[in-house]
């Protein structure tokens, strides 16, 4: 019998009920992920990734909602919990994330040591706060001293460690890491990736990491779904992505990562834009950008078809079994 996912995503839909509309940002993401196995989610700007990171966060603020699916993790489903169940039980403990730009969002009147104790009471953590703190500190290659010092005495990739650091706080099962190295040079993005590969070995967490850089992403990540218009169109170990692509839209990213021993000079871009999620069109959402499109793909959403390692949402692959 196969071993029981540790977290596994059905059907998640998480809406934003606009005066212009409905837009329909999160659309029917299906995934799984076992012991510390880790995903990256990789798509073009407003594909709905954050919107995704903040609904498996039970995070949605208004004019969002969560309007179906469900995030189990272990034998819970989250999404059923009232929120201030989450909050006390799952948030944190179980469950933490890296906001997008969080580095930036340290409160700049407090010490580092003081917004990480902040959270640990918030938790009525009852060991040696003190040590605890620099513990955290150290798992993230920093100094205890930075405690006392002030986010604007830090740089952004410290700031990065101490985010990291305070989320990781409470030893949660599951890391969601929204873009944690936007903003940082490429150094420092490296190290940031070192950092989240190494804390996984060490404390077995499942890590989800969102960004719009595929190569960044298969460095670290054991899975990848590519996500286009608000659905994961392909899901697959990141050796099949990378080897085989099979969606049209992974091909074409693929092939716009530049590699510096190509004789190729150009860089070849995915022509054309996303449509938009306030009124997805009713077929394929890749129709208008694909060079295979076919005139059932106009009429036809695309379900899920099966491939080695996860699957693909193409009607070029229909003549294997619908998963
Ligand atoms: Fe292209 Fe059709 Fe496949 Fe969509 S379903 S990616 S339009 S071939």
């Amino acid at each position: 019998m196969p071993a029981k996912p540790k977290l596994a995503v059905s059907g998640l839909k998480s809406y934003y009920f606009t005066e212009k509309g409905i837009v329909k940002a999160v659309d029917g993401i299906n995934f799984q992920l076992s012991g510390d196995e880790s995903l990256g989610i990789v798509g073009e700007s407003a594909c709905g990734k954050s919107t995704l990171g903040a609904t498996l966060m039970c995070s949605m603020q208004q004019p969002g909602k969560i309007t179906g699916g469900s995030v189990i993790l272990g034998d819970t489903d989250i999404l059923e919990m009232p929120i201030s169940e989450f909050n006390s039980k799952i948030r944190w403990k179980k469950v933490a994330m890296v906001f997008q730009g969080a580095m930036n969002a340290l409160d700049p009147v407090y010490t580092v040591g003081s917004q990480l104790m902040e959270v640990l009471k918030e938790h009525h953590y009852n060991g040696n706060i003190e040590e605890k703190i620099s513990e955290s500190l150290r798992q993230v290659g920093l100094d205890r001293s930075v405690a006392k010092r002030y986010p604007h005495e830090l740089s952004g990739g410290m700031k990065q460690r101490v985010v990291i650091a305070m989320a990781l706080l409470l030893e949660p099962d599951l890391l969601i890491a929204d873009e944690p190295t936007t903003a940082l040079d490429v150094l420092v993005q490296s190290q940031i990736i070192r950092l989240l590969k190494r804390l996984r070995k060490e404390k077995g967490i499942t890590i989800v990491l969102i960004s719009h850089d595929l190569a960044l992403v298969s460095q670290i990540a054991d899975k990848i779904g590519i996500m286009y218009a608000g659905q994961l169109v392909e899901v697959g170990s990141a050796g099949e992505i990378y080897r085989n692509p099979k969606h049209p839209y992974t091909q074409a990213l693929i092939a716009a990562v530049p590699r510096l021993r190509s004789k190729e000079k150009k860089i070849n871009f995915v022509k054309g834009s996303p449509p938009s999620l306030l009124d997805p069109p009713p077929g394929c959402r890749f129709y208008e950008r694909c060079p295979h499109a076919m005139d059932a793909c106009k009429k036809q959403d695309p379900p899920e078809f099966q491939t080695e390692t996860g699957y693909v949402r193409c009607l070029l692959h229909d003549d294997k079994s619908e998963t």
